[in-house]
């Protein structure tokens, strides 16, 4: 390992930042990637930060760029990597989901493919130049702008046990409350695991707003996993309480139409309670919902407007 910590044509010697913008073209067309690198003065893990993979998640973007601004390199053993927006076409269409130059879900795309479609050529600059650069990723996400949801952190199944076991225990000092393991192919999390790098996926934020309290789940998050690696000074985190759900079912729409659910964001919910319901243009019921299990709705889509195949909500257990 060098002393100097490089990203693309972005560099930091040793005990020192920086921070600035990587020119990316996808499909053709000029992006550009805000990139903070802190450079420790001292040893220690690198620790890699994303946020703004979708690009409307607005709590996850601000944390993300509240840290790279504030993380100081004398005080820091190790270096971190903080890229605030991955998908900077998404942010700037404010785009559900998808990169709007491909239509494409970049964190079901990843490790990419450099010859791909934009999502598939972003995942890949973004797998080669930062992730695999990290001992430990934090993906951070916050609820699209069309969602509502409980903090949860994601940690990978990835089927390494090591791996999986570093990924539980970093969700578990994260602190957010629930935890949920997931087995997402293409994910960014399951791409770092890939690599031998444990991960998370941390959800924080929705609805197109940031508020303190959203943002706050996730740079309280990250600086007690800093303190947790010996990154930052300070006591180890307090442990905080957590459960760990092994099932997340994913509820969608077999319709275009309207979409009426019946229950809040953080319900519990038993088998087979009637949840709501999708409606056609005129209004006639099309497909009732109903619960396929007890658990808790860990996020709700909270928009009238409803697509064939779009998540509706989300049931932890
Ligand atoms: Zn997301």
């Amino acid at each position: 390992m060098t002393d100097e910590l490089r990203v693309g044509a972005l560099s930091a010697a040793r005990g020192q930042k920086s921070s600035g913008v990587q020119a990316l073209k996808l499909q053709g067309q000029t992006t550009e990637l805000p990139i903070f690198l802190i450079n420790g003065a001292s040893d220690g893990p690198t620790l890699v930060v994303t946020g703004g993979i979708h690009g409307a998640e607005y709590a996850s973007i601000e944390a993300a760029l509240r840290l790279g601004r504030t993380l100081a390199p004398d005080h820091l053993r190790g270096r971190a990597i903080i890229v605030p927006v991955v998908d900077m076409p998404a942010f700037k269409a404010r785009s559900i989901y998808i990169c709007p130059i491909d239509g494409i879900n970049p964190n079901r795309v990843f490790p990419g493919n450099p010859n791909g479609t934009a999502a598939e050529q972003l995942a890949d600059w973004l797998y080669r130049n930062v992730m695999t650069q990290g001992n430990y990723y934090v993906d951070l996400h916050g609820g699209d702008l069309n969602e509502a949801l409980v903090p949860f952190t994601l940690f990978q199944k990835f089927g390494n046990e090591k791996v999986d076991q570093a990924s539980l225990e970093m969700a578990k000092v994260f602190g957010i409350r629930y935890l949920v393991s997931s087995e997402v192919k293409g994910s960014t999390t399951s791409a770092a695991a890939l690599a031998g790098i444990p991960g998370i996926l941390a959800e924080s934020g929705g609805q197109g707003v940031w508020r303190e309290e959203h943002i706050a789940a996730h740079t309280n998050g990250l600086n007690r996993l800093m303190r947790h690696l010996g990154m930052l000074d300070g006591p180890k985190p307090e442990p905080l309480p957590t459960q760990v759900m092994d099932q997340f079912v994913w509820l969608r729409s077999e319709h275009d139409g309207y979409y009426y659910p019946k229950v809040d964001v953080a319900a519990t919910v038993r088998k087979g309670q009637d949840l709501g319901h999708v409606a056609d243009f005129r209004g006639n019921v099309l497909q009732p919902i109903t619960a396929p299990l007890d658990g808790t709705v860990l996020f709700l889509v909270s928009s009238l407007a409803m697509n064939k195949g779009d998540p509706l909500l989300a049931i932890g257990a």
